[in-house]
């Protein structure tokens, strides 16, 4: 292998060229990159918008001309990839350049999602996910002028948007089709409980409403849903996200949603790999494809790709699907199937609230309010059932657990392969 391509330089385009410089890899390796960042860290751009972090500490890794240098990258910046073509295993530029590969790394990962209004305005719209998302909305605050806001999409994203205008002063509206908060990840009871929380902080939820048209008025917004139309100063639009992956032909590999992969990340291509938000990897509850959408899961996904492509015996099986966040003040932590039948488990103690379901012997779910530093244990018990692994919770772990809020009683319960109906704590 000569030369390697890497289309997208985000966690896992980066984590794919530094292992494969750290596993002695001495070819070529081509960086293509649609901006001139380095490697931006999307989930810290909430912080830099809020003044909690400087521009620096958007990315982790470095300043794009040290990482070159230390990698040893050909960087092709502000170089969109227009075409990918797997037939004659080439990257084409839009400004006509080709380069050939011999492996290559999709690792493009994701934009926000834009749903398709009619006469969507230019202006008071912002969305997040880049640095420049960031500073826009961060200018916008700094400008004082907003006086009330509109959150469309009650989502991870949709809740750390809202906090900064809660923090800013502002009256803040957020609002989703779904029934309750978190709809991907936390169960309706949860999502309630949150929900109140959320609203005593200042922040008002509107659920069960879709976004239906916005449209500029003399002095700002008109946001219309269903049955109402809200006015606002700004409209932060956090609905979700789709994989880049338009520079895809029929050339190219099998894509679900994202692109299909093995556990190597290996493509329908061989010698083709795919990363991070962009791809399909494997949920190790259900065994199916699905776009993971983490952090640390495109850093795992890119240092096996790298392997992968040297040839070594490398393997990522997945990962449990998993949302940990911080927001007003509050943790939430949701492990597993959001949509698992099966016994409930509730556990309270203060402001600590514990649901869970177990379902063949497994937690299914699990449902964590203000507790996160429970949320490593339980993820780790969790995951390691669903890989086959049947240690019950370590005696280390266990003294994690009740130290911070559990009792022996519900550890058992946790911890239980048996039927036991359904059980109520606290
Ligand atoms: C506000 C927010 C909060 C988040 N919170 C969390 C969290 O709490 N925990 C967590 O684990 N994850 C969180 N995430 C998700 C996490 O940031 C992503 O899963 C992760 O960054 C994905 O990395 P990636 O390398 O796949 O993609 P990206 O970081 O999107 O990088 C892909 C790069 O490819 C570039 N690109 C796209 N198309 C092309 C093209 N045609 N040619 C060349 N380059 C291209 C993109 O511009 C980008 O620079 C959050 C994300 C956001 C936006």
């Amino acid at each position: 292998m000569k030369t390697v391509a890497i289309l997208g330089f985000g966690c896992a385009g980066y984590h794919c060229a530094m292992s494969l410089r750290t596993e002695g890899y001495k070819g070529d390796i081509h960086v293509f990159s649609d901006t001139d960042l380095p490697p931006y860290n999307p989930m810290l751009t909430t912080y830099y918008a809020g003044h909690r972090l400087p521009w620096k500490g958007l990315f982790p890794f470095g300043t794009l001309k040290g990482i070159a240098k230390s990698l040893h990258l050909t960087l092709h910046t502000n170089s969109p990839v227009e075409r990918l073509d797997c037939k004659d295993r080439v990257v084409r530029l839009a400004n006509g350049e080709r380069v050939p590969f011999d492996a290559a790394l999709i690792s493009t990962g994701a934009r926000v999602f834009i749903p398709p209004i009619p006469d969507l305005p230019e202006k008071n719209i912002y969305v997040m996910r880049t640095p420049n998302d960031a500073q826009a909305l961060r200018d916008r605050l700094d400008r004082g002028d907003v006086r009330r806001a509109v959150v469309v999409g009650a989502s991870m994203v949709g809740i750390k948007v809202a906090e900064l205008f809660q923090r800013a002063g502002c009256q803040c509206v957020l609002a989703d089709m779904a029934p309750s908060l978190f709809p991907l990840a936390a169960v309706p009871e949860v999502g309630k409980e949150l929900a109140g929380r959320v609203e005593a902080k200042g922040v008002e939820l509107k659920f069960g409403v879709g976004l239906s048209g916005i449209r500029e008025t003399g002095d700002g917004l008109a946001v219309s849903f269903d049955k109402e139309t809200l006015s606002a100063d700004a409209v932060v639009l956090a609905i979700g996200t789709r994989p880049n992956l338009d520079f895809l032909d029929d050339t190219g590999p099998q894509v679900d949603r994202g692109v299909l992969v093995n556990e190597q990340m290996e493509t329908s291509i061989p010698g083709v790999y795919a990363a991070g938000d962009c791809s399909s990897g494997y949920d190790i509850q259900s065994g199916r494809h699905q776009i993971i959408g983490l952090w640390a899961n495109a850093g795992y996904q890119g240092v096996t790709a790298a392997g992968a492509m040297l040839g070594h015996p490398v393997r990522y099986p997945g990962t449990l699907l998993h949302n940990i966040t911080h927001f007003m003040d509050m943790d939430f932590i949701g492990f597993g199937d959001v949509k698992a039948q099966g016994e409930v488990i509730r556990w309270r103690n203060n402001g600590f609230f514990l649901y869970a379901i177990r379902r063949e012997g497994k937690l299914a779910l699990v449902n964590i309010v203000d507790n996160h530093i429970i949320s490593g244990v339980i993820k780790s018990f969790m995951s390691r059932k669903f890989l086959g692994n049947c240690e019950p919770i370590s005696p280390m772990q266990r003294v994690i657990l009740l130290r911070n809020g559990l009792n022996e009683d519900v550890i058992h319960l946790l911890e239980s392969t048996e039927l036991e109906g359904d059980l109520i704590h606290g």
